[in-house]
């Protein structure tokens, strides 16, 4: 069954290159699929509304960060090996969810000798497309995220939490609760707000003797870092080439238990040129480069098959904004891929973002915390 599971992954990789020489023809013909470039619209701030019902009240920054020139995609995904099969993936059944991985207290970590695992995961890479709306991964060349799609489960109307704003979403992406709980109810880096209310997915891990990285491309991750929860937190610069750099380097130099990447070009674009611009479009075929090259990576070290991919975004925009309550800037994409995930399947369940957490305990067979909000997307674990 994972030669089965394996075998599909060679079978993507060798679509995602040949998608990949597509791509980058269509990258010098202009990026996006038969879209005429816009005229640049005017650059607005981020949303300046303030946080009702909470202790700690705090406007929003002026745009995240200064748009920089998009580098040209050069995302190569490595064959080692050519699929030698054409069998259609199925799902693998030996991971049978037990009730009694519902949430439980922390208390139960595992001896710090044996490194848990649910089935063949140990390890989860989280990977956030930060501003990403899934109704843009179907008009955008995304070759990367095409195969995976094929090769995973997929929902594409998953759930930020409101304000749907980035660090606010974040904090529940990996903290497992809503706002109220893990009382990051602000947008900026200062320091003198404080940490994040835990237990986050990194204290849980780091608890278990698991390793842990963060590797992001806006300073303010810094809020979600409790001590002695992630072992190596890497703020890269505020591009996805800085941050994908960074994380290859981590990867290479032997991929922790979990892995959480913060790309952050999609929405400096969205705020510069419109939510699904034709220029936005052009920067989501990029970060599809991207991830095209994380996951190379991950295939190179050997690691693709005892790996959970978990992509997703930490809210969605509109014009040249997000943070309220719309479906536009409030829905996700949430994909994940790897052994014992099925493939090509649509995910009918309600996804919030604070279940991506919880998912990726329960992938590496931890307990999750009774005060979390999240729950493990049980469709992947079939
Ligand atoms: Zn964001």
């Amino acid at each position: 069954m994972m030669m089965k599971a394996k075998s599909s992954f060679k079978i993507f990789i060798v679509v995602s290159f040949v998608a990949t020489l597509t791509l980058v023809a269509c990258a010098l013909i202009g990026n996006v699929k038969g879209i005429t470039p816009s005229p640049p619209r005017t650059v607005s701030p981020e949303p300046t509304f303030v946080v009702i019902n909470l202790p700690t009240v705090t406007p929003f920054s002026p745009p995240e960060s200064t748009p920089t020139p998009q580098p040209t995609n050069t995302a190569t995904l490595v064959i080692s090996q050519t699929a030698t099969s054409t069998h259609t993936p199925t799902p693998i059944p030996t991971q049978t969810p037990s009730p009694t991985d519902s949430p439980t207290a922390t208390t139960t970590a595992p001896t710090p000798t044996q490194i848990p695992t649910r089935g063949a995961i140990n390890h989860v890479v989280i990977i956030s497309v930060d501003g990403l709306r899934p109704d843009a991964l179907d008009l955008a060349n995304t070759p990367t995220l095409d195969a995976l799609r094929a090769a995973g489960a997929y929902s594409s109307r998953a759930q930020a939490v409101v304000p749907s704003v980035t660090l606010i979403n974040h904090a529940s992406m990996l903290g497992g609760m809503g706002m109220e709980k893990h009382g990051i109810t602000w947008n900026v880096l200062d320091p003198s707000l404080g940490k994040i209310n835990g237990p986050t997915l990194f204290t849980v891990a780091h608890e278990a003797g698991l390793s842990t990285a963060m590797v992001v491309g806006k300073p303010r991750f810094e809020h979600l870092v409790l001590p002695d929860s992630v072992d190596n937190y890497i703020y890269a610069g505020p591009t996805d080439r800085q941050v994908t750099d960074q994380a290859l380097q981590v990867i290479q130099a032997g991929l922790p238990n979990i892995l959480f990447i913060h790309l952050p070009d999609v929405d400096a674009m969205g705020h510069q040129a419109g939510w699904m611009s034709p220029d936005q479009l052009a920067s989501v075929a990029q970060t599809d480069g991207m991830i095209g090259e994380v996951v190379s990576a991950l295939e190179a070290g050997g690691y693709l098959d005892k790996t959970l991919i978990i992509i997703t975004a930490d809210h969605g925009g509109h014009d040249t904004t997000h943070g309220t309550d719309s479906l536009e800037d409030t829905t996700i994409p949430w994909l994940a891929v790897g052994p014992g995930v099925p493939a090509g399947i649509i995910l009918e369940s309600n996804i919030v973002t604070y279940d991506t957490a919880a998912t990726a305990l329960y992938a590496l067979d931890l307990p999750i915390p009774e005060v979390w909000d999240g729950r493990p997307v049980m469709g992947i674990f079939n």
